[in-house]
């Protein structure tokens, strides 16, 4: 069995003074065929709008081509797809009676892979309106463990679809170099006595909940600071002055540092549930879930998520504990206790079973959910003839064992073993 492990390395390019206009060029027409995309496929209040990447590239492509003379073919195809994908992702919050409106694209970014850019270990070639640049990474001197140590240069990561950014105030280009290698585990030391820890991460009340019950940081206060900076912000920016727009930048910093230590505290805590309980997977939600129940500061919140899970993913690497992804699928609607799955089950925070009678705090029930899908998911790698396997699952007191009944039907379990199962809140920082 193998798992996919991504690493995003953040690496200064040294682009060649004479070439910046060229990629200014490739991204003001990347932008403008996202914008077209967007323009053409968002139909929303009227019609249904096109998430479709394959329907809209049938629809414009050709015309996107012509517009955009000089444009890498695979370019105007990534900057389709950057737009179908957002509209996508708008429409599952209009679907969830979120306010959302059409994408707009002004900032600098473009979507690289292996067609329109070379990859090398100290270098990457882009195409631009004008040709291939060649732009040498700013490596530190001593890579060693840092990330473009561990990852960028090393061969067993290879690149995947990356993109490229631009700072306006240092007037640098940056890749944001996605690296993904198969991670076989398939070893029986670690997939027949696996346990796993479920995590469950929400917008509101707890930032992160585990399947033994621990109660982690408080997206609330998180969510409390960002609009105080966002607040701040919006009055600087009115002030207009050069000392506002220092001040600006000097926040804008502090708020970053800050968040990130915030979510570094999250991840610990995380961490030390996994190590505490003897945990070898920590399981999460694939992203898609999170991202539709994300309303209001939406760019934010997903960063967060993706910070955190990203933190988690490389301290855990340290004990060599492996983090997995699970569908999202009705972890919230389904009973952890009898597998139950109604809407019903779940009011708010509070879930209760309307089969068993089950209740407890909606999301630490759903983070059970997630604990058992991942351990399914590792029972059905399992090639044991015999089907000895055990994958087991953390919970509050003690452990849940998978069985091979219940993974040849994907029926949850049965019974429960848990006996003092309320959750005691455990928070970082509170
Ligand atoms: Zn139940």
């Amino acid at each position: 069995m193998a798992w996919e492990v991504t690493r995003t390395v953040r690496v200064r390019l040294d682009v060649p003074d004479d070439r910046k206009s060229d990629l200014h060029a490739t991204n003001s027409k990347f932008q403008y065929c996202a914008n077209r995309t967007a323009d053409w496929a968002w139909r929303y209040p009227d019609e249904d709008c096109v998430t479709s990447k394959s329907e809209a590239e049938d629809a414009i492509y050709d015309d996107l081509r012509e517009e955009t003379d000089g444009l890498h073919a695979n370019l105007v195809q990534k900057a389709i797809k950057r737009a179908t994908d957002d509209i996508d992702s708008c429409v599952d919050r209009l679907a969830d009676g979120e306010n959302t409106s059409k994408p707009e694209y002004d900032t600098f970014s473009i979507v690289y892979d292996k067609r329109a850019a070379t990859y090398y270990r100290d270098k990457v070639s882009l195409a631009t309106v004008n040709g291939r640049v060649e732009c040498e990474y700013d490596l530190p001197d001593d890579p060693g463990r840092t990330p473009h140590g561990e990852y960028l240069l090393n061969d067993s990561y290879p690149f995947s679809t990356s993109t490229v950014h631009y700072d306006s105030e240092a007037d640098e280009f940056y890749l944001h170099a996605v690296m993904e290698r198969e991670l076989d585990v398939d070893s029986p030391e670690k997939a027949e006595d696996s346990k796993v820890l479920g995590v469950d991460c929400n917008v509101n009340d707890h930032i992160a909940v585990t399947s033994t019950g621990r109660f982690i940081g408080n997206a609330d206060y998180l969510n409390h600071h960002r609009r105080e900076f966002e607040k701040r912000r919006a009055s600087l920016q009115q002030t207009g002055t050069r000392s506002a727009h220092l001040t600006f930048q000097r926040i804008g910093d502090r708020f970053g540092r800050w968040s990130e230590d915030y979510l570094h505290q999250c991840s610990k805590a995380i961490i030390e549930e996994a190590r505490l309980h003897g945990c070898t997977h920590i399981a999460f939600e694939k992203l898609e879930r999170i991202r539709e129940r994300i309303s209001d500061g939406k760019k934010f919140q997903q960063w967060a998520f993706n910070a955190l899970q990203m933190m988690v993913e490389y301290k855990a690497e340290e004990y060599g504990i492996v983090v997995d992804a699970v569908k999202p699928q009705y972890t919230s609607q389904q009973c952890s206790k009898c597998g139950c799955t109604l809407e019903e089950n779940r009011d708010d925070q509070h879930f209760e079973c309307r089969d068993c009678g089950y209740a407890a705090n909606a999301d630490y029930n759903a983070a059970k959910n997630v604990a058992r899908k991942l351990a399914l998911k590792l029972q059905r790698g399992q090639k044991s003839p015999t089907g000895g396997a055990f994958c087991q699952y953390a919970l509050k007191s003690g452990v849940m064992t998978v069985n091979a009944t219940e993974v040849a039907s994907d029926t949850p379990v049965s019974v429960e073993r848990e006996s003092t199962d309320k959750p005691t809140p455990l928070g970082v920082g509170s």
